[in-house]
């Protein structure tokens, strides 16, 4: 029997936008994968709490934007954890909660190069396999050699996916609902009449 891959898709997710989601999805049809849950952030550990919109909120807008993917699922496990959340703590839960499924870590390019600042860096690297997505366009020589090191210490367990060029960032949508900007197709319409009517951003 085929053995089940699951895709872990963590992020902050303030707010989530289309960029995520292609992400997403291209990891699934790139790498089989039989389903993708996403994991809105609790607290993050390298953010500034003050400038993070409400957990709540950000789980709400993750919900909405995933509704029509049937592959795309949702968890509220980090959201839940008291005090900071760390990924190493959120892959063992998964590897826990489905041992016979082989999980992968979806992550950009950015966060892969910093990964041995991350917690428990070394063990994240030996419990899971992450798909590191790059945007077509962008030269990425250091993140190839923080591939190959990567793979060279653990046994390849590092894989990439090329996505489209598409420059949207959650800090620029952010920037675009204060200055009164429009967002339209940058997220899902759901997502955008969230926020409106929460007014999110302002
Ligand atoms: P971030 O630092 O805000 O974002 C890094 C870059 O990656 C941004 O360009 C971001 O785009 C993009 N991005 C965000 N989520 C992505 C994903 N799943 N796949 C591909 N690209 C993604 O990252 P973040 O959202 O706060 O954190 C991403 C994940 O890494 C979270 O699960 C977080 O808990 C984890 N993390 C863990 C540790 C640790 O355990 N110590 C440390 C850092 C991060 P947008 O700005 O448009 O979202």
């Amino acid at each position: 029997m085929k053995s089940n891959k699951i895709g872990i898709m963590g992020g902050t997710f303030d707010p989530v936008h289309i960029g995520h989601l292609i992400i997403a999805e291209e990891s699934r049809v790139n790498f089989d994968l039989d389903k993708i849950i996403f994991v809105p952030t609790g607290e993050p550990p390298h953010k500034n709490l003050k400038n993070v919109t409400s957990a709540k909120d950000r789980y709400e807008m993750t919900l909405l934007s995933i509704m029509h993917n049937p592959y795309f699922y949702i968890s509220d496990i980090e959201i839940k954890r008291e005090g900071l959340t760390y990924t190493i703590d959120t892959i063992k839960y998964f590897k826990k909660r489905y041992p016979k499924s082989e999980i992968f870590f979806i992550i950009g390019a950015d966060s892969l190069i910093n990964i041995d600042k991350w917690k428990n860096s070394e063990e994240l690297l030996r419990e899971s396999k992450f798909i590191v997505a790059k945007r077509v366009g962008i030269e990425y020589s250091l993140l190839e050699e923080r591939i190959n090191e990567i793979n060279d210490k653990y046994s390849k367990i590092v894989f990439s996916v090329t996505t489209p060029y598409i420059d949207i960032s959650s800090t620029d949508i952010r920037k675009r609902v204060k200055n009164g900007e429009n967002i339209k197709y940058y997220l899902p319409l759901d997502v955008e009449a969230y926020i409106k009517k929460n007014r999110l951003y302002r």
